[in-house]
């Protein structure tokens, strides 16, 4: 198995590496990296400057772009062999709810699924994480199942893993995005000039975040696995927008 690794907090993240390590014995590992943290880069692609991609002396492969641009490239052209599966992290701090609408990690695994890939995306409770080798396990975990089922062609696997010893969690379980509150207010400094800086504030605290949610699952201990897909059109909704279209004047 050709295994496709990338991040969003950039190449020398213990995240990446841990990673990378937990993976090897499944496969053949390769990592396709941005060259700096990329936290909240989105599914963005970089248009405007080219793209410089280098293989470093322990044989990973640095980017000058985004997530998605590591992951694009990886499957379109530099790799002599597309990989059969891609996985992104492990992210230094949840990806939970509406983050992942934010999220590089995320983004870095919708790419492999855009491209056909199944993809997962891996992040551990904790921005200073103590645990990376449980949630490294984890991820083999997945991996070596996803060999026996095939997922369905647009899921993509949201992992969460507690920053726990492996032997202190509770299990694993299937959940849905919760949601958060809306996001803090930007904070506001004033340069030596007495100009205006700005810096994005946190993600909102949770607000549904109950039982069969991914916040409830990482609170109490459990790994948590979501499905997610990119179809974003309500469909719900189509039959009243097409009545108010015809009507209007
Ligand atoms: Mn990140």
């Amino acid at each position: 198995m050709n295994i496709l690794i990338s991040n969003d907090d950039g190449y020398r993240s213990p995240g990446l590496h841990a990673l990378a390590r937990a993976l090897s014995p499944l496969g053949r590992v390769t990592v396709v990296a941005p060259d700096r943290d990329r936290s909240g880069a989105s599914n963005s692609l970089t248009l405007d400057v080219p793209i410089r991609a280098e293989r470093l002396e322990n044989g990973i492969i640095r980017v000058n772009g985004t997530p998605t641009d590591c992951v694009h490239l990886a499957i379109t052209g530099l790799l002599d062999e597309e990989p059969d599966l891609v996985v992104a992290g492990i992210n230094h701090g949840p990806n939970l709810g509406d983050d992942v609408i934010y999220s590089g990690t995320v983004a870095a695994a919708t790419e492999g699924r855009f491209l056909g890939l199944p993809a997962i995306a891996v992040s551990i409770a904790s921005h200073q994480p103590q645990h990376l080798r449980t949630a490294g396990a984890m991820a083999a975990r997945l991996v070596a199942g996803l060999r026996d089922v095939q997922l369905s062609a647009s899921t993509i696997l949201n992992v969460n893993v507690p920053d726990v010893p492996l032997e202190a969690l509770r299990g694993i379980a299937a959940t849905r995005l919760g949601h958060r509150h809306k996001a803090e207010a930007v904070s506001r400094i004033e340069d030596p000039r007495g100009r205006p800086m700005y810096w994005i504030g946190p993600a909102g605290p949770e607000q549904d975040a109950g039982e069969g949610t991914d916040f409830h699952a990482l609170r109490t201990g459990w790994v948590s696995v979501t499905p997610i897909q990119i179809d974003l059109t309500r469909h719900g909704a189509l039959p009243a927008l097409g009545q108010w279209l015809g009507a209007l004047p």
